[in-house]
């Protein structure tokens, strides 16, 4: 009865999570056993165990209930087969590694390159991941995508991925964030399985690390992360990479990493544009009309929103889904009367354009040191510190450059500025008051 529940209720997870979803995280669960509404599964690895619980626990519990086992919860262990496993490895890890599932993050399955909206400040990052995708000849290696949040970085790695399994489903394409690579690492040393880890990650044939920012200042993961991208490069396999900034502005990353990743081609998402956004809502109402039936929107409303909503693209799809939410609650057409009601916490906050010069004067005031002092020479700290405060509220509240922000701050070099805001990222790190003090000066901006 059980084992038949959890059969029909495998071919509703594989419907409501796709086929690679399903291959990666519930085909190897091997359900134990059904103990006063406790179901209980078998992982073949932690990894696995901890991925699947954080993610997939209620779909499970839902389907099992809907196939008819009385199933109030469900629980994950490590298969106790792989628990008393030898610790050194007795196969050669390769060949283990290879009987092993891949062990990268799901995909997004709405993340693909049909849905991709390309426009002017995305076309090259586009244009080389179409490229990565053919899975050709290897032709630049890494691909370096690199932009701010929510501006398709995620989305293009995920579409690299959807393609290749199409047109070369032999291909192993591994896609993983770089704090998953950390986090398989450090439990491989653990675990003491490091020749599993290093044969897992050289037997791939795309691999792709997203937001690898994220192991900078990990030294040992850094040198882990050197040694697998240069093993696989030689054997000319093809590598992915994202980050938040250009290599070269990747703090605490070591300079041979950052020279690596620059040999490649290093390809930058610009802020969108009007054009995109618009582009970006248009594809998305689009979407929207299958799933909601008689939906109307006013014209000028998607206008409106592209003009208003400029910050990411993540936030301009949130308005959009709460938009159609609402409106079909309450059963009304999309009217920018109804956007203004709908919307007024995030329009409030796109709203205003914070200048430089008002961050200035707040932070001048918030430290009691005299507006002239934020761009004038003097560099003792009761007056350099505010200073760099101001350049780092600067940076994350306007869309002004280094350069530009260096000339508002007296003509100082945008070395000085990136300097400026390094230095007080540190400080964020380590002290609270500096966490206290930016965090109540971005509110009191915001307005
Ligand atoms: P990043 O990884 O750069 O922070 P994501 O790839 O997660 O950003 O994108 C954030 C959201 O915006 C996702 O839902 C993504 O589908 C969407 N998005 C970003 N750029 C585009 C685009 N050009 N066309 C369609 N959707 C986009
Ligand atoms: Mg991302």
């Amino acid at each position: 009865m059980t084992e038949e529940s959890w059969g029909l209720a495998r071919e509703e997870l594989l419907k409501a999570l796709g086929k690679n979803n399903f291959q990666s995280w519930i085909e190897p669960l091997r359900l134990s056993g059904l103990d006063e509404g406790v179901a209980t599964f078998d992982a073949p690895t932690k990894f696995m165990r901890d991925w699947v619980s954080r993610n997939y626990l209620d779909k499970i519990a839902t389907e099992l209930s809907r196939a008819g086992a009385s199933v109030s919860r469900v629980e994950i262990a490590v298969s106790t087969e792989q628990r008393a496993a030898p610790v050194a490895a007795p196969e050669p890890a390769r060949r283990r590694a290879q009987s092993e599932e891949l062990p990268g993050a799901p995909l997004d399955q709405r993340f693909t390159f049909d849905t991709f909206v390309v426009g002017k400040p995305n076309e090259l990052a586009h244009a080389a991941a179409r490229r990565v995708a053919e899975g050709g000849p290897v032709s630049f290696n890494p691909l370096f995508l690199y932009g701010g949040v929510g501006l398709g970085k995620t989305h293009l790695m995920h579409a690299i991925a959807h393609e290749l399994q199409i047109r070369r489903p032999e291909l192993r394409v591994l896609y993983l964030s770089a704090e998953q690579f950390m986090y398989r690492f450090v439990q491989a040393l653990r675990e003491r399985q490091i020749m599993d880890f290093k044969g897992l990650f050289r037997s791939v044939d795309v691999l792709m690390v997203d937001d690898v920012q994220f192991i900078a200042g990990k030294d040992s993961t850094q040198e882990e992360f050197f040694h697998t991208f240069n093993a696989l490069v030689d054997q000319g396999k093809q590598i992915v990479i994202s980050a938040d900034r250009a290599p070269g502005e990747i703090k605490d990353l070591e300079d041979r990493i950052k020279s690596r990743l620059q040999c490649g081609l290093v390809v930058d998402l610009h802020a969108t544009d009007y054009e995109l956004r618009l582009g970006i809502l248009q594809n998305k109402v689009d979407a929207y009309r299958a799933q909601y039936a008689g939906l109307q929107i006013a014209d000028g409303v998607l206008e409106f929103l592209a003009h208003r909503i400029t910050s990411n693209v993540r936030v301009l799809e949130g308005a959009l889904t709460r938009l159609f939410a609402f409106a079909s609650l309450v059963g009304r057409e999309i009217t920018l009367d109804l956007v203004q009601e709908c919307l007024v916490d995030i329009l409030r906050t796109s709203d205003r354009k914070i200048t430089i010069e008002e961050i200035q004067r707040k932070v001048a005031e918030h430290y009691n040191v005299r507006l002239s002092d934020m761009i004038g020479p003097k560099r003792v700290r009761t007056i350099a510190r505010p200073r760099q405060v101001a350049m780092y509220i600067a940076k994350r509240k306007t869309t002004r450059s280094l350069p530009e922000i260096g000339r508002r701050f007296g003509g100082r070099d945008h070395t000085t500025i990136m300097h400026g805001i390094r230095k007080i990222e540190e400080l964020l790190e380590s002290d609270p008051q500096m966490v206290e003090d930016v965090d109540l000066l971005c509110r009191l901006l915001d307005g």
